[in-house]
């Protein structure tokens, strides 16, 4: 744990990694994106900022607030650098990232930020909005997922500053999202050791992604 130590020695800030998501469920996919963000990026902490009204998601059924939230402190619960800030979902909407951050900002005023994806939302952020307005803000941390491929020119063209705005994160990849987790529980197989005990048994006893009169 000398990183946060080297770090504060170096330009007297902390380090703090920001991971948005919906979270619906939290799998270990988050959890190993977070976990390497934390030992590469010498993060002090990660703080989880699930969203209340995800704005890529508009079209989609999203699980209740309530049952994401109890699921994501069971999920990391077990790690002492990883905590929820309920930020983005206790403010007004539309919850995107490029507003969020200046809130983030000024509540961490004494830490540079890193916003912690997964390759495909680097990939998808020409479509966020204001991709240029984020990546002034905050270094990206990016874990790559499998089958994504990321085309340097269009994105940087796109979103000018890009290439330069992005820390990699190397290790395995896990070809697992909540999409598939969804599916699979939906189907009535176990989902131990995709995602936490703790949250596989919360998703057993409220029925959750269950077909409705299954
Ligand atoms: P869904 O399948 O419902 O879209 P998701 O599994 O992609 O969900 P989100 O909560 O939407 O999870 O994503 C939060 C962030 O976590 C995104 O930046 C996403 O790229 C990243 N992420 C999710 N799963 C993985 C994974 N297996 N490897 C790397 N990054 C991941």
């Amino acid at each position: 744990m000398g990183g946060v130590g080297e770090a504060d020695a170096r330009n007297g800030r902390r380090r703090l990694g920001l991971f948005g998501g919906t979270f619906d469920p939290p799998h270990i996919g988050h959890l190993w994106l977070a976990e390497t963000a934390r030992e590469q990026l010498q993060l002090e902490a990660v703080l989880f900022l699930p969203t209340g009204s995800p704005p890529h998601k508009q079209n989609c059924q999203v699980t209740a607030v309530s049952h994401r939230l109890a699921m994501l402190q069971q999920a990391i619960h077990e790690n002492p650098h990883f905590c929820i800030d309920m930020t983005d979902i206790e403010r007004p909407l539309p919850h995107t990232t490029v507003t969020l951050l200046p809130q983030l900002k000024q509540l961490y005023a004494d830490a540079d930020l890193w916003w912690l994806i997964g390759s495909d939302s680097l990939r998808d952020l020409p479509t966020w909005n204001d991709p240029e307005q984020i990546i002034q803000q905050c270094r990206l941390g990016v874990l790559p997922r499998p089958a994504v491929d990321i085309d340097w020119e269009t994105l940087e063209t796109a979103v000018p500053g890009i290439k330069t705005a992005v820390d990699w994160l190397d290790g395995p990849q896990l070809h697992i999202s909540s999409t598939i987790i969804r599916r699979w529980a939906y189907n009535g197989h176990s989902l131990r050791y995709l995602v936490g005990t703790a949250v596989a048994d919360y998703i057993q006893t409220h029925q959750l992604y269950k077909p409705v009169n299954g």
